[in-house]
């Protein structure tokens, strides 16, 4: 018998829309033509790339010219950081980030360490991914070029104080950035409230494709080009653009925009529902990341005494596809940063698992899943001499 199968790895990436294939499926043949051409074939391409991005810009409350189309989350977390660094070379060297941030942040922080010059701040969090504004104020030095923090953290959830660390940037006149990857589709973003400079998102987080996302460039940011070689995307970013992936990401904002309250909604039920699930039904479990201050569909909790890994390899079995961390670290041997970040044992960190729930997930699916989990996590741990001993 076949099993169904359940998708709670929303976090990683999302099934395209029905709405956004549509839209996306005439660029491919009909109108097929390279934006930069002349003909009228070209000027068709260029015409829709123009109409999703003040599609997407007036979403956010962006001017237009403010949005550069890239290849995804992490190029435009890389652009930032690089762009910033080399631009503002002769201001200062300093920059300041958290030690929960993704690996595009993360590892384009040591690369310019080792290769550029530019001096790190990887600011602690608290116990639940919190970070607190104070701690940016005590990092800033007269050196600080640029501030980076995410909106919400992609594998335990936390929603951070973007609009108050912005504000602090602000007042210091440092460039601030923000990683809007998890939440763009799904919280509010308004870059004028936020008091953000840049800003990074990605389509396929949204039920759009992989492959294309966005830089917000505040106007009057000072950033230098990653890519070089085209006029593309007002010099900033070299490449023929990917006409289908940002038509198919301006439909996928107009949906979300359209859809996200009532998806919402129905998504924290379920979160609250499987969280109160997991807790009460297992015991040695814990929820990872803020209890409250969370993203709609982020669900990361521990099971003391089995393995990740293990436990989702059994839950593949049961139709289950769910995910232990990050999708980058995942099949790797080092613990999540971030659990390590929020003072989770590094041991116990191989015992945790995120679910990350979107759109097409039912109450079922949750009543599915809490029927499974605790069976799994209890053949496990039979075969566990450390539970046996704790017991
Ligand atoms: N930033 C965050 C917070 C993410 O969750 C991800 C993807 O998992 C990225 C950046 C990278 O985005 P992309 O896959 O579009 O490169």
């Amino acid at each position: 018998m076949d099993i169904k199968k359940r998708y709670f790895d929303y976090a990683a990436t999302t099934p395209v829309h029905p709405e956004v294939i549509k839209a996306m499926r005439p660029y491919f043949d009909d109108i097929f033509g390279n934006p930069s051409s002349v003909h009228s074939f070209g000027q068709e391409a260029k015409t829709a790339i123009t109409n999703a991005r003040d599609s997407i810009a007036k979403v956010i409350h962006a001017k237009s010219e403010e949005i550069v189309f890239t290849s995804g989350g992490t190029e435009a977390d890389n652009f930032t950081l690089s762009g910033v660094a080399e631009a503002m070379a002769k201001k200062g060297n300093h920059i300041i980030t958290t030690t929960i941030e993704h690996h595009a942040v993360i590892e384009m922080c040591k690369f310019l360490e080792k290769h550029r010059g530019i001096k790190v701040t990887y600011v602690q969090v608290d116990k639940n991914g919190l970070v607190d504004p104070e701690d940016i104020i005590k990092a800033i030095t007269s050196q600080t070029i640029l501030i980076s923090v995410m909106q919400a953290n992609n594998e335990i959830g936390t929603i951070e104080p973007i609009a108050e660390i912005g504000k602090i940037a602000r007042e210091k006149g440092i460039y601030f950035h923000t990683d809007a990857v998890q939440t763009f589709g799904s919280l509010e973003i308004d870059v004028e409230k936020l008091n953000v400079d840049l800003l990074s998102a990605s389509a396929h987080k949204l039920y759009g494709p992989k492959g294309v996302g966005l830089l917000y460039i505040r106007k009057g940011i000072r950033i230098l080009p990653y890519l070089h070689g085209g006029e593309q995307e007002r010099r900033r970013r070299a490449s023929t653009e990917n006409v289908p992936g940002i038509v198919g990401f301006g439909k996928a904002v107009e949906l979300a925009e359209q859809e996200k309250h009532e998806r919402n909604e129905h998504l924290t039920k379920m979160r609250d529902k499987l969280i109160k699930g997991i807790l009460e039904n297992i015991d040695e479990s814990q929820l990872n990341g803020h209890p409250t201050k969370r993203l709609p569909n982020n669900v990361n909790v521990t099971l003391k005494y089995v393995e990740g890994e293990s436990m989702l390899l059994n839950l593949d079995l049961e139709g289950i596809a769910a995910s232990t961390g990050s999708a980058c670290s995942s099949g790797s041997l080092e613990p999540s940063h971030v659990l390590k970040a929020i003072g989770v044992n590094p041991e116990v960190a191989h015992s945790s698992l995120r679910f990350s729930l979107g759109r097409l997930n039912t109450d079922e699916d949750i009543d599915y899943l809490l029927g499974v989990l605790p069976r799994i996590v209890k053949n496990l741990r039979a075969m566990s001499p450390l539970y046996k001993k704790s017991k």
